[in-house]
């Protein structure tokens, strides 16, 4: 069996046109369009241009698109004192501060005061608490990109046997909570699980989540399996690769993701349709 490719990038544009037309109508309807802030600490280089594509995505939308540009170093009140007003403005429906933050700045204590409501990362203990008891919430928007996917593909979890690899608060744990809600039996493996290779081998359904190059082994997928790949690291060569062996995997998969053009276009993607969920859900909630 040779994997067919999950096409991200078509996708992602998919879901992005999606969101023209809904920003388009909640404008009509409320008078004014959904508006996403991003806060950027400092001047690392990949930062820089993820939180440039957020901006220029959100306008290409339809939104309200800001990008707060603050030195590398900006005390934590200031940066809190930003967030507070974010919070408090009501023209600002998603508040995103891009990770990772300089070392003076606790990211917990920042993440903790953007308003739940307007949490598009969906990082806030509230949002980790509402997914982990299945109540509706903002989610993170990585792991919606991959239940995307797989809904894309039409690979129903319910059933399915479903390997997580990688457990942090930003990818691992959200996935499996998500695949959890859709009914999937669910195994999340991490950096002291044993015999890796013969966890893997189970999943009907593999999310390698880790940043490693290559850790998942081809021969490790199941026959038949689909395969979302999160990790994004550079190669000595230069180049961007996943975490999974991509060549023997595609040749046992279902369905796999290449790096790049696999999740990483369905993050922004998500986040948009984050911010005009928040948008709405706060409006509701009125
Ligand atoms: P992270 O916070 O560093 O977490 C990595 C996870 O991998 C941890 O749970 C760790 O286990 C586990 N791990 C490490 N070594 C392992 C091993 N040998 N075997 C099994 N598990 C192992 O990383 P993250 O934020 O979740 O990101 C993971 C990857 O996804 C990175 O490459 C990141 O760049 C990428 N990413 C991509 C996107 C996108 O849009 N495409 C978005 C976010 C992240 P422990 O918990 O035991 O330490």
């Amino acid at each position: 069996m040779t994997a067919q490719l999950i096409d991200g990038k078509a996708i992602g544009l998919k879901v992005q046109d999606e969101v023209v037309t809904r920003v388009a109508e909640f404008t009509r309807l409320h008078g004014r369009a959904p508006g996403l802030d991003v806060v950027l600490v400092g001047d690392d280089p990949a930062s820089q241009v993820y939180v440039r594509n957020k901006e220029l995505t959100s306008k290409k939308v339809g939104m309200r698109g800001m990008l707060h540009r603050l030195p590398a170093d900006t005390s934590q009140t200031t940066l809190l004192e930003l967030v507070d007003r974010l919070n408090r403005d009501d023209l600002v429906d998603g508040i995103l501060v891009q990770m990772p933050l300089p070392p003076h700045i606790d990211a917990e204590t920042v993440i903790g005061t953007i308003d739940p409501l307007k949490d598009v990362d969906g990082l806030t203990p509230i949002s980790a608490g509402l997914l982990a008891l299945g109540r509706p919430g903002l989610v993170p928007c990585t792991p919606m990109g991959c239940m995307r996917l797989l809904a894309e593909v039409g690979c129903d979890p319910k059933g399915k046997r479903a390997v997580v690899i990688g457990r942090s608060v930003l990818v691992g744990k959200p996935i499996a909570q998500l695949l959890l809600a859709r009914h999937a039996t669910v195994t999340i493996a991490h950096s002291r699980t044993t015999d890796l290779g013969k966890v893997v081998a189970e999943g009907d359904i593999v999310i390698a989540a880790v940043g490693k190059e290559a850790l998942v082994r081809g021969e490790w997928i199941k026959p038949g399996a689909v395969v979302i790949d999160v990790g994004i690291n550079r190669g000595p060569d230069g180049k961007l690769h996943g975490d999974v062996e991509f060549e023997p995997a595609k040749a046992r998969a279902s369905w796999i993701t290449p790096v790049p053009g696999g999740v990483g276009p369905m993050t922004i993607a998500m986040l948009l349709c984050n911010t005009l969920d928040a948008a709405k859900a706060r409006i509701t909630a009125r």
